[in-house]
């Protein structure tokens, strides 16, 4: 019996475990193969909502989906992955309850994506990567008073700006760079208008060339001296990948992320791919953006060779050549640029929001996000305006 072992719960493992699956039915069933997953968190966050799910537009349960419902052919073990032992080709993990084991391998898939970097907000900032950190912002913008400042002024900053814009009075965005979205304005520049354009209409407070030089319980400081009375500092500062100990000897990038040949492997037998990885793209060998659109299309190609492997042929290369990026402002309110063709509006909206439910892990839920939606948003446009922006 082989085993694969899949790090972390997130896009990239998901779409390798559903590609393997698809390509190894036989060996699964006789047990010729076995799919272990380590996953620090029980459940899939889809972060594909978030702007929606902080908008009081979506429950936040429709976009977790349980590790065991995502993956039933896999055994899921909820431990915090410590080292990767490339020699004995071992994982060393500490389960949730304290246990500290270790696991053997044949195949290996890092895909233990990133965090925020703190640099400067450590303990006074909040990020939204896994499924408690999400529903302790919701938390805190519920119970506390005054402005939200969100630092970070790239699409899923200036997102998730307006959408807390949409449940509470004051939302300042704080951009250490001249403009938000400052890569959309290269490729984009009309899209980029439309967000600067939809920020002003939601009030956001938009504070550019600034950086936060400190932060404590109750207010930040900006790199002007000014101080902004909060208490709740939103962090979407890009990311940094997860550092395992034992990978070091890899080749990295210059942000620390694993170098993946073209066919996505970091190490024999042990691929990468999403936040994790740096991937070249197929075209232009740029490495592709660390975004969930190339998390699962690499992910679903690692899944697809390490079935090659398992059934000893040789790996192909990564071919995908990407689709494009969308933001969301509200319902029927976005922004797409889909193959470099600009949209805005409901065009743009509606294409975001098929494209996520394509690929929600849970069919059931997916199904139940169009009446989520419908339902939620008839019943904020019913509260008027002054109390809506206080709730
Ligand atoms: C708030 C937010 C909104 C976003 N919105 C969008 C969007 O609209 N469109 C878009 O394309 N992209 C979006 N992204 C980016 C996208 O979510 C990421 O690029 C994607 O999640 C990367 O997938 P991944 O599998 O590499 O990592 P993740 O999905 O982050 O998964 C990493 C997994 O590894 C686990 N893990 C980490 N360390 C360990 C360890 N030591 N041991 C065990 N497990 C570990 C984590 O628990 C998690 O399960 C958003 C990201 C965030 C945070």
């Amino acid at each position: 019996m082989r085993r694969v072992v899949l790090l972390g719960g997130g896009y990239v493992t998901l779409h390798a475990y559903g590609a393997m699956v698809r390509r190894l039915r036989g060996e699964l069933h006789r047990g010729d193969v076995e799919i272990v997953v380590l996953s620090a968190d029980t459940v899939h966050s889809f972060h594909g909502f978030t702007g929606e799910v902080v908008a009081g537009l979506l429950p936040l349960e429709l976009t977790q989906t349980p590790l065991t419902e995502a993956m039933p052919r896999a055994r899921v073990v909820h431990a915090r992955v410590t080292r990767v032992d490339l020699a004995t080709r071992h994982v060393e993990f500490t389960s949730s309850d304290g246990v500290e084991d270790r696991l053997a391998y044949d195949a290996l898939v890092v895909g233990t994506g990133g965090r925020e970097p703190l640099d400067g907000l450590a303990g006074e900032a909040l990020t939204l990567r896994g499924p408690g950190d999400l529903s302790e912002l919701l938390q805190h913008v519920r119970v506390v008073d005054g402005p939200v400042v969100v630092v970070g002024g790239g699409l899923a900053g200036v997102e998730l700006a307006a959408a807390l814009a949409a449940r509470t009075a004051d939302v300042v965005l704080v951009q250490s760079g001249d403009r938000v979205v400052p890569a959309l304005h290269d490729e984009q520049p009309r899209l980029a208008a439309r967000c600067v354009a939809e920020l002003a209409r939601l009030g956001v407070d938009v504070r550019t060339g600034l950086r936060v030089v400190a932060a404590d319980d109750t207010s930040v400081t900006l790199s002007d001296g000014s101080v902004v009375g909060t208490r709740v500092v939103l962090a979407t500062t890009g990311q940094r990948p997860v550092a395992l100990p034992g990978l070091e000897t890899l080749p990295r990038d210059r942000g620390g992320r694993l170098v993946t040949t073209r066919e996505l492997l970091v190490a024999p037998d042990v691929w990468s791919a999403g936040d994790a990885a740096s991937v070249a793209h197929p075209r232009t060998g740029v490495p592709v953006t660390a975004n969930a659109l190339w998390a699962i299309k690499a992910g679903d190609h690692v899944g697809r060779n390490v079935a090659r492997a398992l059934t000893g042929r040789p790996g192909r290369r990564f071919r995908y050549l990407g689709l494009g990026q969308a933001a969301s402002f509200g319902v029927g309110r976005g922004v797409a640029d889909l193959y470099g063709l600009p949209l805005t509006g409901w065009v743009a909206w509606l294409l975001r929001i098929g494209f996520f439910l394509r690929f929600m892990p849970s069919r059931s839920r997916a199904a139940r996000v169009p009446a989520e939606l419908v339902r939620r948003s008839r019943a904020a446009a019913a509260v008027p305006p002054r109390v809506a922006a206080r709730r």
